[in-house]
């Protein structure tokens, strides 16, 4: 196939914040198209969680009432001993955090979010099967190569492509992943098997010196757990894929005589994959000339805050208004004044969302128990969650970092 449209705007990548994107634009009188290279948009077997900070920009969107009949709000946030069980913090979420944050925290199917976001934008706008390959710059306009040939030209072009993203190597020029010391397995469980589970449907960390179990309840009726298995193996990343196979028995050893809650659940799923934990560095320009970036392309980070898909589902929101603002003029100047808005709010969930790992996985000690007698207090979800979940780019409020110093070892 060898063809050229033209648009105004395109999105590469058809994910959270490329959908996101989409509507964002089209509340502001903008019909982007959205380039996707997979066949489908459905990630099959994995979830993730909204929190309040997104939530009421999906409101905005016209898609928080659809998307809240396939969530689930967590009763509590609960931290507790891997090994033994105890508890070592909770906070009620439930109404309290609807309340104060001004909308809900969720866990959700990625496949539900992407069907409500792609059905939202128009299976129209989206063109499904096209692997971007190369953007080339032609004077007014840029053109964006695919792997079938085929080529749009756009006078805007929007990098949501992802962590791994294409447009990100074009603009440096390289690649700049790095191995964060972390990797992870995931997987999802139905919420009666989870005999061993207590509170089921909080959201709960479960806390040690070799990893760290995450989960929270999703879907519509809170009937499924999922679960991040975080561990400090391997030392170093040397393969040369971001996911590789693994042998289902390599879940255990980093939680091997940790409660049966934790070993209950991931035993209740055949682990086949294992994630390298990456990130991006931060880098001072999110654009060049008539291509900027968003979402895990500007910035992607370890998902130890959960705010990933968040921080993408923000930009959105900076990005419109600025494109808006230069009201089909050269876009550069909205680029600047979208990286201006969003760089130093996004390093800063960066920089906590690495810490949270370094102070969930201390060795017993001092450091450890110092850390546990704070987890029950009201200060610790100020200083590490509130000002994440409180931020509200339509007003942009500011950064409140709170604790970024780590826990010293
Ligand atoms: C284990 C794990 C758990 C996580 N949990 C959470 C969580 O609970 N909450 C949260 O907020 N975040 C979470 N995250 C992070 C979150 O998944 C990402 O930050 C989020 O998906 C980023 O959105 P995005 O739109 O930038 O990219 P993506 O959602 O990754 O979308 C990128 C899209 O671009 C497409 N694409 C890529 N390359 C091309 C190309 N060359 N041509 C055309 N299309 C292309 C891809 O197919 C994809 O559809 C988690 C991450 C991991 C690894």
């Amino acid at each position: 196939m060898s063809q050229t449209s033209h648009d105004d705007v395109v999105i590469i990548g058809a994910g959270i914040g490329g959908l996101a994107l989409a509507l964002a634009l089209r509340q502001r009188g903008t019909e982007a198209t959205v380039i996707e290279r997979t066949s489908e948009l459905r990630e099959v077997g994995a979830a993730v969680g909204l929190s309040a900070n997104a939530v009421k920009l999906l409101r905005e969107y016209g898609v928080e009432d659809a998307l809240a009949k396939v969530s689930w709000a967590p009763t509590d946030l609960i931290f507790r001993n891997g090994r033994t069980g105890e508890t070592l913090g909770r906070t009620p979420v439930g109404l309290t955090y609807r309340e104060r944050f001004g909308a809900d925290w969720w866990g959700l199917h990625r496949a539900d979010l992407q069907k409500v976001l792609s059905e939202a934008v128009g299976m129209d706008r989206i063109l499904l099967s096209r692997n971007v390959t190369g953007l080339r710059e032609e004077g007014d306009h840029v053109a964006v190569e695919m792997a079938d040939g085929s080529r749009v030209t756009a006078r805007v072009v929007v990098g949501a492509d992802g962590a791994r993203s294409t447009v990100r190597r074009w603009m440096l020029g390289h690649d700049d992943a790095v191995y964060s010391g972390r990797s992870g397995f995931r997987g999802i469980i139905r919420t009666e098997d989870l005999t061993e589970l207590p509170d089921p449907h909080a959201l709960q960390f479960w806390v040690g010196p070799t990893g760290h179990l995450l989960h929270y309840a999703m879907g519509g009726d809170g009937s499924h757990v999922n679960f991040l298995a975080v561990s400090r193996e391997p030392q170093e990343w040397t393969e040369q894929g971001w996911v590789v196979p693994v042998e289902d028995s390599a879940k255990l050893a980093p939680f091997a005589g940790w409660h049966p809650a934790v070993t209950q659940m991931l035993e209740a799923v055949e682990v086949t994959q294992q994630w390298a934990l990456m990130r991006r560095p931060p880098i001072r320009t999110w654009h060049r000339g008539r291509v900027v970036l968003l979402g895990d392309a500007a910035h992607a980070f370890v998902p130890h805050h959960g705010q990933g898909a968040n921080q993408s589902i923000e930009d959105t929101w900076a990005l419109a208004e600025e494109l808006a603002a230069v009201h089909g003029r050269d876009p550069e100047p909205a680029f600047e004044a979208y990286t201006a808005r969003r760089r130093a709010r996004t390093r800063a969930v960066a920089f906590a969302s690495a810490q949270v790992a370094e102070v969930l996985h201390l060795p017993d000690g001092p450091q450890a128990q110092a850390r546990d007698a704070l987890m029950g207090t009201q200060q610790w979800f100020e200083d590490r969650l509130a000002w994440v979940h409180a931020y509200d780019p339509r007003v942009d409020t500011g950064i409140r970092p709170g604790s970024l110093a780590p826990v010293s070892r």
